[in-house]
């Protein structure tokens, strides 16, 4: 049986499954476009919905996914034999900190753990090609990390700080380029100088 991308936002929304906002993943699909980007490391797949998405932008495309949650994976697999994608997506079933690669990418796309963003740029950037680029997403955490209120949750307060962090970080830092977008949940892009 074939199955629609509505219908993995659908079963995405009903099992409170965090993918990408519609104009989010929008954004990330023209970008790859327009800028012929071929291969992807992506980190946190939930159920694969970014990572067939991207894959079905062209056909050159090749995705490397690391999820970290035994289920979530289960189900990434189950959706990319659905879209026959098995060729195209190389899923890993493990924590992205113990993930080991050879290749090098066009694209990273973090969209994992919030506490752990700059460790994973630290981690997965040496493997980024010259003029390559990074995503990171929910950088604006429903709008958190601009807010001036008293955060009452003391574990929402020390992602906010976090992911404040993060935003430092990519702004001090000069191998990169990055802009910030307040499109879906709040989208960097920073690309790698030459
Ligand atoms: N990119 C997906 C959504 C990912 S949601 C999409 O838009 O379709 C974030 C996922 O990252 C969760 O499923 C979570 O289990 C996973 N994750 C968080 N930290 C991780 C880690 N250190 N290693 C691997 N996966 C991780
Ligand atoms: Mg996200």
């Amino acid at each position: 049986m074939d199955l629609k991308i509505e219908e993995l936002e659908m079963y995405a929304k009903e099992n409170h499954i965090p993918i990408m906002l519609k104009d989010g993943i929008t954004f990330m699909l023209t970008y790859i476009k327009e800028n012929q980007v071929k291969n992807i490391l992506e980190i946190g797949s939930a159920i694969g919905y970014s990572a067939i998405c991207m894959c079905l932008v062209d056909k050159d495309i090749h995705v490397t996914t690391v999820e970290r949650d035994e289920k979530r994976y289960q189900e990434a697999v189950k959706n990319i034999r659905k879209f026959h994608l098995e060729d195209r997506i190389s899923i890993c079933n493990q924590d992205a900190f113990t993930l080991e690669l050879q290749d090098t990418f066009d694209l990273l796309f973090i969209d994992a753990a919030k506490s752990q963003y700059i460790k994973f740029f630290e981690k997965f950037t040496p493997f980024l090609k010259k003029g390559g680029v990074v995503f990171s997403d929910n950088l604006n955490f429903h709008g958190l990390t601009h807010t001036t209120e008293r955060i009452e949750s003391r574990n929402v307060r020390g992602l906010v700080r976090k992911l404040n962090d993060y935003i430092s970080f990519l702004k001090q830092n000069t191998m990169f380029d990055t802009k910030f977008y307040d499109i879906g949940d709040g989208i960097s892009v920073s690309i790698k100088r030459e």
